[in-house]
């Protein structure tokens, strides 16, 4: 485990180079350690937006440099309006990672979407309302197309994986990002069902994935639902969702690990036009 380490070494970087990793993963409720890093150490990046969320464990998992880091900060002290995401992913940019799996709990919209299925999301719908959006506040501006949000290539290897593993995961899903921290009311829940489509229901994902594109970096969600949402009137409880989330992370950690080694290469460019997002963005 990660946690106290005795070994861990604090480094404060400020500039891009002085620590180095590939693959991001951001950790959501639930993941605030991965447990599966070897030799890690413990970054503070430093940027130009503030602090992110915490200290990145910076590592190897199977071979390969990753940057973990928990969006919520350990212990869950950030919510999710308050989450400084411009610096978490601008930190992970700096680390020079090409990839960021994140993970993230999620309500359900559907009766067929079920608690403790995980779903790799491919559309996303924003209710969110305060947040910073964008790294270009002027004078330089950009537009990056958010016509197919995440990364093809990314979702691909990682559906793979979890199809390898056996768990039971949806290969399309549109996330509703709601601002938070209240939960939905009955009446907004019915209309991101019926009227909006969507599929599930979450409070981070947005602006992290727009950032993450504009930072040129491949973006896909693992997302794991933990419960339906208010308009099925038959809520879990408390301790199922508390089950099922212990259930989920430790899937998810294996997830992770089969996952990593298949991203030891660059992005496939055939498949992804991530790392060009800005090509024909900039005004
Ligand atoms: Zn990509």
């Amino acid at each position: 485990m990660v946690n106290g380490c005795p070994a861990m070494k604090i480094v404060g970087i400020t500039r891009p180079g002085d620590v180095k990793a590939h693959v991001g993963i951001i950790g959501g409720s639930g993941l605030y350690d991965p447990g599966i890093v070897e030799d890690p150490v413990e970054v503070r990046v430093y940027t130009p937006y503030g602090e992110p969320s915490d200290f990145i464990i910076v590592g190897k998992i199977q071979g390969v440099r990753v940057a973990f880091l928990p969006r919520h900060g350990r212990g869950h002290r950030i919510p999710p309006h308050m989450i400084n995401y411009r610096a978490n992913i601008w930190a992970l940019r700096a680390l020079g990672v090409k990839y960021i799996i994140s993970v993230s709990a999620v309500g359900s919209l559907r009766e067929d979407y079920k608690p403790g299925d995980f779903v790799v999301p491919d559309q996303f719908i924003d209710m969110t309302k305060k947040r910073e959006y964008t790294f270009f506040d002027g004078p330089v501006t950009a537009h990056v197309s958010m016509a197919d949000p995440f990364c093809d290539d990314l979702r691909e290897k990682l559906l793979d994986t979890v199809k390898s593993l056996g768990y039971p995961v949806h290969s399309k899903g549109t996330y509703v990002c709601i601002e938070g921290p209240r939960f939905s009311t009955r009446a907004e829940s019915r209309v991101w069902k019926e009227v909006f489509k969507a599929d599930i229901i979450g409070m981070t994902l947005v602006p992290e994935i727009n950032l993450a594109c504009e930072a040129e970096i491949c973006y896909a969600t693992l997302a794991m639902i933990t419960d339906y949402d208010v308009w099925a009137e038959h809520p879990v409880t408390a301790s199922e969702v508390e089950k099922i989330m212990k259930q989920n992370t430790e899937r998810a950690r294996k997830i992770l690990y089969e996952l990593i080694p298949k991203l030891a290469g660059e992005p496939d460019e055939k498949k992804c036009s991530c790392c060009r997002a800005l090509d024909h963005a900039l005004v």
